[in-house]
Protein backbone atom coordinates (compact mmCIF):
# COMPACT_ATOMS: atom_id res chain seq x y z
CA UNK A 1 0.00 0.00 0.00
CA UNK A 2 1.45 3.93 -0.63
CA UNK A 3 0.11 6.77 1.24
CA UNK A 4 -0.78 9.15 -1.26
CA UNK A 5 0.62 12.87 -0.20
CA UNK A 6 -2.17 15.53 -0.10
CA UNK A 7 -0.79 16.66 -3.43
CA UNK A 8 -1.03 13.02 -4.89
CA UNK A 9 -4.45 13.13 -3.34
CA UNK A 10 -5.31 16.33 -5.58
CA UNK A 11 -3.74 15.61 -8.83
CA UNK A 12 -5.29 12.38 -8.58
CA UNK A 13 -8.64 13.11 -7.23
CA UNK A 14 -10.85 12.69 -10.64
CA UNK A 15 -9.66 8.68 -10.43
CA UNK A 16 -10.24 8.33 -6.86
CA UNK A 17 -13.74 10.22 -7.43
CA UNK A 18 -14.67 6.96 -9.57
CA UNK A 19 -16.76 4.61 -7.58
CA UNK A 20 -14.81 1.70 -9.51
CA UNK A 21 -11.08 3.37 -9.41
CA UNK A 22 -11.33 5.26 -5.67
CA UNK A 23 -7.53 5.18 -3.68
CA UNK A 24 -7.00 1.53 -3.94
CA UNK A 25 -7.47 1.96 -7.46
CA UNK A 26 -4.66 4.67 -7.87
CA UNK A 27 -2.58 2.59 -5.71
CA UNK A 28 -2.31 -0.29 -7.80
CA UNK A 29 -1.78 2.41 -10.78
CA UNK A 30 1.05 3.60 -8.72
CA UNK A 31 2.16 0.57 -8.66
CA UNK A 32 2.08 -0.96 -11.94
CA UNK A 33 4.65 -0.86 -14.74
CA UNK A 34 3.92 -0.71 -17.99
CA UNK A 35 6.14 -1.35 -20.89
CA UNK A 36 5.43 1.16 -24.54
CA UNK A 37 6.89 0.03 -27.38
CA UNK A 38 7.40 2.44 -29.76
CA UNK A 39 7.49 6.29 -29.07
CA UNK A 40 5.40 6.64 -32.24
CA UNK A 41 1.93 7.83 -33.17
CA UNK A 42 0.47 5.22 -30.70
CA UNK A 43 3.40 5.47 -27.98
CA UNK A 44 2.90 9.28 -27.56
CA UNK A 45 -0.74 9.73 -26.17
CA UNK A 46 -0.34 6.30 -24.88
CA UNK A 47 2.62 7.57 -22.28
CA UNK A 48 1.21 10.78 -22.32
CA UNK A 49 -1.89 9.86 -20.26
CA UNK A 50 -0.32 7.04 -18.22
CA UNK A 51 2.38 9.47 -17.06
CA UNK A 52 -0.63 11.86 -16.52
CA UNK A 53 -2.38 8.85 -14.92
CA UNK A 54 0.86 8.13 -12.27
CA UNK A 55 1.83 4.88 -13.71
CA UNK A 56 4.48 3.98 -11.08
CA UNK A 57 7.36 3.00 -13.83
CA UNK A 58 6.51 3.38 -17.53
CA UNK A 59 9.21 1.87 -19.78
CA UNK A 60 9.59 2.96 -23.57
CA UNK A 61 11.21 1.88 -26.05
CA UNK A 62 12.58 3.24 -29.51
CA UNK A 63 15.85 3.61 -31.59
CA UNK A 64 14.82 6.56 -33.32
CA UNK A 65 15.25 10.00 -33.40
CA UNK A 66 12.97 12.79 -33.66
CA UNK A 67 11.99 13.61 -37.42
CA UNK A 68 10.01 16.69 -38.63
CA UNK A 69 7.63 13.78 -40.35
CA UNK A 70 6.64 12.65 -37.25
CA UNK A 71 4.72 15.71 -35.89
CA UNK A 72 1.88 15.59 -37.44
CA UNK A 73 1.11 12.51 -35.63
CA UNK A 74 3.30 11.92 -32.92
CA UNK A 75 2.07 14.45 -30.37
CA UNK A 76 4.76 13.64 -27.39
CA UNK A 77 7.36 15.55 -29.85
CA UNK A 78 7.79 19.20 -30.17
CA UNK A 79 9.44 20.92 -33.10
CA UNK A 80 12.51 21.27 -30.91
CA UNK A 81 12.87 17.38 -30.40
CA UNK A 82 13.50 17.51 -34.08
CA UNK A 83 17.23 15.20 -34.18
CA UNK A 84 16.87 14.08 -30.45
CA UNK A 85 16.25 10.61 -29.36
CA UNK A 86 12.53 9.46 -29.09
CA UNK A 87 12.41 8.02 -26.02
CA UNK A 88 14.64 11.13 -24.58
CA UNK A 89 11.93 13.43 -25.84
CA UNK A 90 8.82 11.03 -24.66
CA UNK A 91 10.69 11.04 -20.93
CA UNK A 92 11.08 14.58 -20.53
CA UNK A 93 7.12 15.61 -21.58
CA UNK A 94 6.58 12.45 -19.30
CA UNK A 95 8.12 13.98 -16.35
CA UNK A 96 6.47 17.28 -17.25
CA UNK A 97 3.32 16.08 -16.62
CA UNK A 98 4.17 13.97 -13.37
CA UNK A 99 7.78 13.77 -11.63
CA UNK A 100 6.10 10.78 -9.79
CA UNK A 101 6.58 8.77 -12.72
CA UNK A 102 9.82 6.75 -13.26
CA UNK A 103 10.59 6.55 -16.91
CA UNK A 104 12.94 3.38 -18.27
CA UNK A 105 14.26 4.52 -21.47
CA UNK A 106 15.76 1.90 -24.52
CA UNK A 107 17.18 3.21 -26.82
CA UNK A 108 17.24 0.32 -29.11
CA UNK A 109 15.57 -1.52 -31.16
CA UNK A 110 13.10 -4.57 -29.76
CA UNK A 111 14.53 -7.92 -31.39
CA UNK A 112 14.64 -11.61 -30.47
CA UNK A 113 18.04 -11.23 -28.61
CA UNK A 114 16.34 -8.13 -26.20
CA UNK A 115 12.68 -8.36 -26.05
CA UNK A 116 12.23 -11.49 -23.00
CA UNK A 117 14.78 -9.19 -21.29
CA UNK A 118 13.25 -5.94 -21.29
CA UNK A 119 9.51 -7.66 -21.19
CA UNK A 120 9.82 -9.49 -18.02
CA UNK A 121 10.70 -6.43 -15.49
CA UNK A 122 6.83 -5.45 -17.02
CA UNK A 123 3.19 -5.84 -16.01
CA UNK A 124 1.52 -4.78 -19.30
CA UNK A 125 2.30 -3.94 -22.34
CA UNK A 126 1.68 -1.76 -25.28
CA UNK A 127 2.14 -2.61 -28.86
CA UNK A 128 2.80 0.76 -30.36
CA UNK A 129 4.59 -0.59 -33.95
CA UNK A 130 3.77 -0.13 -37.38
CA UNK A 131 5.78 -3.24 -38.19
CA UNK A 132 4.58 -6.96 -38.46
CA UNK A 133 7.83 -8.38 -37.47
CA UNK A 134 7.65 -6.52 -33.94
CA UNK A 135 4.03 -7.32 -33.83
CA UNK A 136 4.24 -10.53 -33.94
CA UNK A 137 7.60 -10.62 -31.95
CA UNK A 138 5.26 -8.60 -29.30
CA UNK A 139 3.03 -11.20 -29.22
CA UNK A 140 5.43 -14.14 -29.07
CA UNK A 141 7.21 -12.72 -26.63
CA UNK A 142 4.41 -11.76 -24.55
CA UNK A 143 2.46 -15.24 -24.78
CA UNK A 144 6.05 -17.09 -23.72
CA UNK A 145 5.87 -14.67 -20.30
CA UNK A 146 2.35 -14.85 -19.85
CA UNK A 147 2.15 -11.43 -20.02
CA UNK A 148 -1.08 -9.33 -21.22
CA UNK A 149 -0.41 -6.58 -23.95
CA UNK A 150 -2.62 -3.87 -25.89
CA UNK A 151 -2.29 -4.52 -29.97
CA UNK A 152 -2.85 -1.58 -32.05
CA UNK A 153 -2.57 -1.10 -35.94
CA UNK A 154 -3.56 2.14 -38.17
CA UNK A 155 -3.13 2.87 -41.25
CA UNK A 156 -5.20 5.87 -43.52
CA UNK A 157 -8.24 6.11 -41.80
CA UNK A 158 -8.84 3.03 -40.30
CA UNK A 159 -7.35 1.75 -36.62
CA UNK A 160 -7.53 -2.07 -34.86
CA UNK A 161 -7.02 -3.03 -31.27
CA UNK A 162 -7.76 -6.11 -28.98
CA UNK A 163 -5.80 -7.10 -26.20
CA UNK A 164 -4.23 -10.14 -25.06
CA UNK A 165 -4.27 -11.84 -21.27
CA UNK A 166 -2.96 -15.10 -20.90
CA UNK A 167 -5.43 -17.64 -21.96
CA UNK A 168 -7.39 -15.56 -24.70
CA UNK A 169 -6.95 -15.06 -28.09
CA UNK A 170 -3.79 -13.94 -29.13
CA UNK A 171 -1.76 -11.87 -32.64
CA UNK A 172 -1.35 -15.44 -34.01
CA UNK A 173 -5.29 -16.72 -33.34
CA UNK A 174 -5.68 -14.49 -35.93
CA UNK A 175 -2.80 -14.17 -37.80
CA UNK A 176 -0.59 -16.95 -38.57
CA UNK A 177 2.61 -14.95 -39.98
CA UNK A 178 3.70 -12.20 -41.36
CA UNK A 179 2.49 -11.13 -44.83
CA UNK A 180 4.80 -11.48 -47.56
CA UNK A 181 7.06 -8.26 -47.72
CA UNK A 182 5.71 -5.58 -49.81
CA UNK A 183 1.90 -6.61 -49.21
CA UNK A 184 1.03 -4.61 -46.78
CA UNK A 185 2.04 -0.87 -46.82
CA UNK A 186 3.25 1.08 -43.58
CA UNK A 187 2.34 4.73 -42.99
CA UNK A 188 5.25 5.18 -43.92
CA UNK A 189 4.17 4.48 -47.53
CA UNK A 190 0.59 4.75 -47.39
CA UNK A 191 0.00 7.87 -44.73
CA UNK A 192 -2.40 7.60 -41.95
CA UNK A 193 -4.54 10.85 -40.53
CA UNK A 194 -3.10 12.11 -37.16
CA UNK A 195 -5.90 12.25 -35.38
CA UNK A 196 -6.31 8.25 -35.98
CA UNK A 197 -3.03 7.75 -33.93
CA UNK A 198 -4.38 9.76 -30.98
CA UNK A 199 -8.21 7.54 -31.36
CA UNK A 200 -6.53 4.43 -30.76
CA UNK A 201 -3.72 5.18 -28.61
CA UNK A 202 -6.21 6.63 -25.87
CA UNK A 203 -8.01 3.13 -26.18
CA UNK A 204 -4.92 1.51 -25.71
CA UNK A 205 -4.01 3.92 -22.65
CA UNK A 206 -7.50 3.05 -21.59
CA UNK A 207 -6.89 -0.87 -21.66
CA UNK A 208 -3.82 -0.35 -19.75
CA UNK A 209 -5.72 1.33 -17.26
CA UNK A 210 -8.72 -1.17 -16.86
CA UNK A 211 -6.41 -4.02 -16.54
CA UNK A 212 -4.05 -2.55 -13.85
CA UNK A 213 -7.37 -1.58 -11.76
CA UNK A 214 -9.16 -4.80 -12.97
CA UNK A 215 -12.25 -2.52 -13.85
CA UNK A 216 -14.61 -3.25 -16.35
CA UNK A 217 -14.21 -5.63 -19.48
CA UNK A 218 -11.01 -5.61 -21.53
CA UNK A 219 -11.08 -6.16 -25.09
CA UNK A 220 -10.37 -9.47 -25.11
CA UNK A 221 -11.53 -12.56 -27.52
CA UNK A 222 -12.59 -9.33 -29.62
CA UNK A 223 -10.99 -7.19 -32.09
CA UNK A 224 -11.99 -3.31 -32.67
CA UNK A 225 -11.75 -1.97 -35.92
CA UNK A 226 -13.20 1.47 -36.64
CA UNK A 227 -12.97 3.57 -40.13
CA UNK A 228 -12.44 7.36 -39.09
CA UNK A 229 -14.37 8.19 -42.73
CA UNK A 230 -17.65 6.64 -41.30
CA UNK A 231 -17.14 6.76 -37.82
CA UNK A 232 -18.47 3.05 -37.71
CA UNK A 233 -16.66 1.27 -34.82
CA UNK A 234 -17.11 -2.37 -34.64
CA UNK A 235 -16.05 -4.99 -32.41
CA UNK A 236 -15.49 -8.63 -34.49
CA UNK A 237 -15.34 -11.66 -32.08
CA UNK A 238 -12.29 -13.63 -32.05
CA UNK A 239 -11.50 -17.15 -30.35
CA UNK A 240 -8.40 -18.27 -29.19
CA UNK A 241 -7.13 -21.24 -31.47
CA UNK A 242 -6.21 -24.63 -29.68
CA UNK A 243 -3.89 -24.79 -32.88
CA UNK A 244 -2.21 -21.63 -32.42
CA UNK A 245 1.69 -22.08 -33.00
CA UNK A 246 2.50 -19.97 -30.39
CA UNK A 247 -0.87 -19.91 -27.54
CA UNK A 248 -2.19 -23.32 -28.61
CA UNK A 249 -2.10 -26.22 -26.45
CA UNK A 250 0.92 -27.90 -28.48
CA UNK A 251 2.87 -24.81 -29.30
CA UNK A 252 5.43 -25.32 -31.49
CA UNK A 253 7.58 -22.08 -31.77
CA UNK A 254 9.71 -22.31 -29.22
CA UNK A 255 11.82 -19.61 -29.82
CA UNK A 256 11.40 -16.03 -30.95
CA UNK A 257 11.53 -14.67 -34.19
CA UNK A 258 13.35 -12.14 -36.60
CA UNK A 259 11.15 -12.02 -39.54
CA UNK A 260 12.75 -10.21 -42.26
CA UNK A 261 11.10 -6.36 -42.44
CA UNK A 262 8.36 -6.92 -44.99
CA UNK A 263 7.22 -3.88 -44.95
CA UNK A 264 9.84 -1.34 -45.49
CA UNK A 265 13.62 -1.50 -46.22
CA UNK A 266 16.22 -1.46 -43.28
CA UNK A 267 16.79 2.41 -44.49
CA UNK A 268 13.27 3.54 -44.07
CA UNK A 269 12.67 1.18 -41.17
CA UNK A 270 14.64 3.34 -39.01
CA UNK A 271 12.26 6.14 -39.90
CA UNK A 272 8.97 4.07 -39.60
CA UNK A 273 9.43 1.27 -36.25
CA UNK A 274 6.99 2.95 -34.78
CA UNK A 275 3.77 4.78 -36.21
ZN1 LIG B 1 -2.70 -17.74 -30.14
Amino acid sequence: MIDLTEEQIERYSRHILLADVGLEGQEKIMNAKVLIVGAGGLGSPVALYLAAAGVGTIGIIDADNVDLSNLQRQVIHFTKDVGKPKVESAKEKMQAINPDVKVNTYKEFLYSGNALDIIKDYDFVIDGTDNFPVKFLINDACVMLGKPFSHGGILRFKGQTFTHVPGSACYRCMFKEPPPAGAVPTCSQAGVLGAIAGMLGTIQAAEALKYITGVGELLTNRLLTFDAKTMDFRTIPVKQRDSCPICGSHPTIDHLIDYEQAACDLASHKKSCSL
